[in-house]
Protein backbone atom coordinates (compact mmCIF):
# COMPACT_ATOMS: atom_id res chain seq x y z
CA UNK A 1 0.00 0.00 0.00
CA UNK A 2 1.96 3.17 -1.16
CA UNK A 3 -0.08 5.68 0.19
CA UNK A 4 2.21 8.67 -2.36
CA UNK A 5 1.12 6.59 -5.41
CA UNK A 6 -2.26 6.34 -4.06
CA UNK A 7 -2.86 10.24 -3.62
CA UNK A 8 -1.59 10.99 -6.79
CA UNK A 9 -3.74 8.47 -8.49
CA UNK A 10 -6.49 9.74 -7.28
CA UNK A 11 -5.27 13.67 -7.64
CA UNK A 12 -5.06 12.60 -11.20
CA UNK A 13 -8.90 11.28 -11.06
CA UNK A 14 -9.99 14.33 -9.97
CA UNK A 15 -8.10 16.44 -12.35
CA UNK A 16 -9.46 14.24 -15.07
CA UNK A 17 -13.28 14.38 -14.01
CA UNK A 18 -13.19 18.18 -13.30
CA UNK A 19 -11.98 18.31 -17.45
CA UNK A 20 -14.86 15.67 -17.83
CA UNK A 21 -17.60 17.84 -16.50
CA UNK A 22 -16.31 21.40 -17.30
CA UNK A 23 -15.48 22.10 -13.86
CA UNK A 24 -12.44 24.47 -12.83
CA UNK A 25 -9.27 23.22 -12.39
CA UNK A 26 -8.63 22.63 -8.70
CA UNK A 27 -12.25 23.46 -7.86
CA UNK A 28 -12.38 20.17 -6.18
CA UNK A 29 -10.72 19.72 -2.87
CA UNK A 30 -9.73 16.44 -1.54
CA UNK A 31 -10.37 15.38 1.93
CA UNK A 32 -8.22 12.36 2.96
CA UNK A 33 -10.64 10.22 5.20
CA UNK A 34 -8.46 8.74 7.90
CA UNK A 35 -10.37 6.60 9.94
CA UNK A 36 -9.11 3.77 11.32
CA UNK A 37 -5.35 4.27 10.02
CA UNK A 38 -2.46 4.90 12.48
CA UNK A 39 -0.65 8.31 12.58
CA UNK A 40 2.13 6.95 10.12
CA UNK A 41 -0.31 6.45 7.19
CA UNK A 42 -1.31 10.24 7.72
CA UNK A 43 1.99 11.22 8.33
CA UNK A 44 3.21 9.80 4.76
CA UNK A 45 0.11 11.31 3.48
CA UNK A 46 1.45 15.04 4.94
CA UNK A 47 4.36 13.86 3.63
CA UNK A 48 2.78 13.25 -0.13
CA UNK A 49 1.56 17.16 0.24
CA UNK A 50 -1.92 16.31 1.65
CA UNK A 51 -3.26 18.94 4.21
CA UNK A 52 -7.00 17.93 4.72
CA UNK A 53 -7.82 14.90 7.16
CA UNK A 54 -11.08 13.66 7.83
CA UNK A 55 -11.92 12.00 10.78
CA UNK A 56 -15.43 10.52 12.07
CA UNK A 57 -14.89 9.03 15.63
CA UNK A 58 -14.81 11.24 18.29
CA UNK A 59 -12.10 10.08 20.26
CA UNK A 60 -9.76 9.20 17.32
CA UNK A 61 -10.04 12.43 16.25
CA UNK A 62 -8.86 14.38 19.20
CA UNK A 63 -5.79 11.61 19.77
CA UNK A 64 -5.19 11.92 16.27
CA UNK A 65 -4.90 15.60 16.42
CA UNK A 66 -3.23 16.21 19.79
CA UNK A 67 -0.42 13.59 18.39
CA UNK A 68 0.27 15.48 15.65
CA UNK A 69 0.51 19.09 16.47
CA UNK A 70 4.09 18.95 14.74
CA UNK A 71 2.55 18.77 11.45
CA UNK A 72 2.48 22.34 10.45
CA UNK A 73 -0.69 23.57 8.27
CA UNK A 74 -3.24 20.35 8.38
CA UNK A 75 -6.43 21.32 8.55
CA UNK A 76 -8.55 18.47 10.64
CA UNK A 77 -12.59 17.50 9.33
CA UNK A 78 -15.03 16.00 11.40
CA UNK A 79 -17.05 13.89 9.10
CA UNK A 80 -19.07 11.81 11.76
CA UNK A 81 -22.43 11.60 14.13
CA UNK A 82 -22.16 13.93 16.92
CA UNK A 83 -23.53 13.49 20.32
CA UNK A 84 -23.77 16.33 22.67
CA UNK A 85 -21.63 15.32 25.14
CA UNK A 86 -18.80 15.22 22.90
CA UNK A 87 -19.47 18.37 21.26
CA UNK A 88 -17.07 19.98 23.66
CA UNK A 89 -13.84 18.49 22.58
CA UNK A 90 -14.88 18.81 18.58
CA UNK A 91 -15.08 22.62 19.29
CA UNK A 92 -11.54 22.32 21.16
CA UNK A 93 -9.77 20.43 18.12
CA UNK A 94 -11.35 20.35 15.03
CA UNK A 95 -11.42 23.04 12.35
CA UNK A 96 -14.18 22.01 10.21
CA UNK A 97 -17.06 20.00 10.97
CA UNK A 98 -19.33 18.55 8.15
CA UNK A 99 -22.27 16.97 10.13
CA UNK A 100 -24.49 19.62 11.65
CA UNK A 101 -27.95 17.85 11.54
CA UNK A 102 -29.32 18.86 14.68
CA UNK A 103 -30.23 22.98 16.33
CA UNK A 104 -28.57 21.33 19.75
CA UNK A 105 -25.37 20.31 18.47
CA UNK A 106 -25.01 23.57 16.62
CA UNK A 107 -25.69 25.87 19.62
CA UNK A 108 -22.98 23.79 21.67
CA UNK A 109 -20.61 23.70 19.14
CA UNK A 110 -20.80 27.80 18.88
CA UNK A 111 -20.87 28.18 22.72
CA UNK A 112 -17.97 25.74 23.24
CA UNK A 113 -15.48 26.76 20.47
CA UNK A 114 -12.60 28.62 22.32
CA UNK A 115 -12.56 32.58 21.89
CA UNK A 116 -8.94 32.49 20.57
CA UNK A 117 -9.85 30.10 17.84
CA UNK A 118 -11.17 31.21 14.38
CA UNK A 119 -14.76 30.22 13.53
CA UNK A 120 -15.35 26.37 13.53
CA UNK A 121 -15.97 25.90 9.28
CA UNK A 122 -19.60 23.92 9.09
CA UNK A 123 -21.51 22.19 6.45
CA UNK A 124 -25.18 21.47 7.24
CA UNK A 125 -25.55 17.61 6.44
CA UNK A 126 -28.70 17.07 4.17
CA UNK A 127 -30.34 13.69 3.55
CA UNK A 128 -31.21 12.63 0.63
CA UNK A 129 -32.02 9.12 0.48
CA UNK A 130 -35.13 9.40 2.75
CA UNK A 131 -36.10 6.70 4.99
CA UNK A 132 -32.63 4.23 4.02
CA UNK A 133 -30.66 7.14 6.14
CA UNK A 134 -31.05 8.50 9.85
CA UNK A 135 -28.61 11.22 9.69
CA UNK A 136 -28.88 14.53 7.96
CA UNK A 137 -32.10 17.01 7.85
CA UNK A 138 -34.65 17.26 4.74
CA UNK A 139 -34.13 19.78 2.01
CA UNK A 140 -37.35 21.14 3.45
CA UNK A 141 -36.04 21.86 6.50
CA UNK A 142 -32.41 23.38 5.18
CA UNK A 143 -33.52 27.24 5.28
CA UNK A 144 -34.44 27.16 9.28
CA UNK A 145 -31.27 25.16 9.91
CA UNK A 146 -29.38 27.62 7.57
CA UNK A 147 -30.49 30.60 9.56
CA UNK A 148 -30.06 29.18 12.52
CA UNK A 149 -25.80 28.68 11.90
CA UNK A 150 -25.64 31.95 10.58
CA UNK A 151 -27.00 33.28 13.66
CA UNK A 152 -24.55 31.59 15.97
CA UNK A 153 -21.09 33.75 16.41
CA UNK A 154 -18.54 31.19 16.31
CA UNK A 155 -19.45 29.10 13.54
CA UNK A 156 -18.96 29.68 9.98
CA UNK A 157 -21.12 28.36 7.42
CA UNK A 158 -19.70 27.05 4.34
CA UNK A 159 -22.31 24.52 2.59
CA UNK A 160 -23.49 21.14 2.38
CA UNK A 161 -22.56 17.65 3.06
CA UNK A 162 -24.48 14.68 1.84
CA UNK A 163 -23.95 10.69 2.76
CA UNK A 164 -26.35 9.20 -0.09
CA UNK A 165 -27.44 5.28 0.48
CA UNK A 166 -25.57 3.82 -2.77
CA UNK A 167 -26.47 3.17 -6.05
CA UNK A 168 -25.78 0.61 -8.56
CA UNK A 169 -25.04 3.30 -11.23
CA UNK A 170 -23.84 6.59 -12.21
CA UNK A 171 -27.19 8.33 -13.73
CA UNK A 172 -29.16 6.98 -10.31
CA UNK A 173 -26.31 8.58 -8.24
CA UNK A 174 -26.54 11.58 -9.94
CA UNK A 175 -30.09 11.82 -9.67
CA UNK A 176 -29.66 11.71 -5.93
CA UNK A 177 -27.68 14.28 -6.02
CA UNK A 178 -29.64 16.70 -8.17
CA UNK A 179 -31.85 18.68 -5.70
CA UNK A 180 -28.32 18.87 -3.39
CA UNK A 181 -26.87 20.52 -5.81
CA UNK A 182 -29.67 22.92 -7.08
CA UNK A 183 -29.94 23.71 -3.02
CA UNK A 184 -26.63 24.27 -2.68
CA UNK A 185 -26.43 26.41 -5.58
CA UNK A 186 -28.78 28.86 -4.35
CA UNK A 187 -27.12 29.36 -1.11
CA UNK A 188 -23.78 30.13 -2.27
CA UNK A 189 -25.64 32.54 -4.73
CA UNK A 190 -26.77 34.37 -1.79
CA UNK A 191 -23.68 34.64 0.21
CA UNK A 192 -20.24 34.88 -0.59
CA UNK A 193 -18.60 32.53 1.91
CA UNK A 194 -20.42 29.78 1.18
CA UNK A 195 -18.13 27.73 -1.01
CA UNK A 196 -18.24 23.95 -0.27
CA UNK A 197 -20.06 20.89 -1.08
CA UNK A 198 -19.10 17.75 0.23
CA UNK A 199 -20.09 15.10 -1.37
CA UNK A 200 -18.37 12.16 -3.40
CA UNK A 201 -16.43 9.16 -1.71
CA UNK A 202 -14.12 6.50 -2.80
CA UNK A 203 -17.04 5.07 -4.97
CA UNK A 204 -18.81 7.39 -6.29
CA UNK A 205 -16.16 10.05 -7.37
CA UNK A 206 -17.20 10.90 -11.00
CA UNK A 207 -21.14 11.15 -10.29
CA UNK A 208 -20.56 13.76 -7.74
CA UNK A 209 -18.39 15.45 -9.79
CA UNK A 210 -20.37 15.83 -12.14
CA UNK A 211 -22.84 16.80 -9.49
CA UNK A 212 -21.10 19.90 -8.53
CA UNK A 213 -18.83 18.63 -5.26
CA UNK A 214 -16.45 20.89 -4.31
CA UNK A 215 -14.40 18.60 -1.66
CA UNK A 216 -14.62 14.88 -2.14
CA UNK A 217 -14.14 12.48 1.30
CA UNK A 218 -11.85 9.59 0.10
CA UNK A 219 -10.67 6.82 2.43
CA UNK A 220 -10.07 3.46 0.94
CA UNK A 221 -8.85 4.74 -2.38
CA UNK A 222 -5.99 6.26 -0.82
CA UNK A 223 -5.18 4.43 2.37
CA UNK A 224 -6.80 0.86 1.62
CA UNK A 225 -9.36 -1.03 2.58
CA UNK A 226 -10.43 -0.78 6.52
CA UNK A 227 -10.31 -3.52 8.91
CA UNK A 228 -13.72 -2.39 10.40
CA UNK A 229 -16.02 0.19 9.49
C1 LIG B 1 -15.55 6.62 5.67
C2 LIG B 1 -16.17 7.82 5.08
C3 LIG B 1 -15.76 8.30 3.83
C4 LIG B 1 -14.72 7.64 2.97
O1 LIG B 1 -15.22 6.46 2.44
P1 LIG B 1 -14.38 5.58 1.40
O2 LIG B 1 -15.41 4.72 0.78
O3 LIG B 1 -13.37 4.82 2.19
O4 LIG B 1 -13.75 6.50 0.43
C5 LIG B 1 -16.36 9.46 3.38
N1 LIG B 1 -17.29 10.12 4.09
C6 LIG B 1 -17.70 9.68 5.30
C7 LIG B 1 -18.73 10.45 6.05
C8 LIG B 1 -17.15 8.52 5.83
O5 LIG B 1 -17.57 8.11 7.03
Amino acid sequence: MNIETNLSLVGEQIAQLERQYQRNAGSVRLLAVSKTKPLEAIRAAYQAGQRLFGENYVQEAVEKHSALTDLVGIEWHFIGPIQSNKSRVIAQTMDWVHTIDREKIARRLSEQRPDDMPKLNVCIQVNISGEESKSGISLESLPEMVSLVKSLPNLQLRGLMAIPAPQEDEAKQMAVYRPLSQAYLELASSDSMIDTLSIGMSGDLSAAIASGSTMVRVGTAIFGARDYI
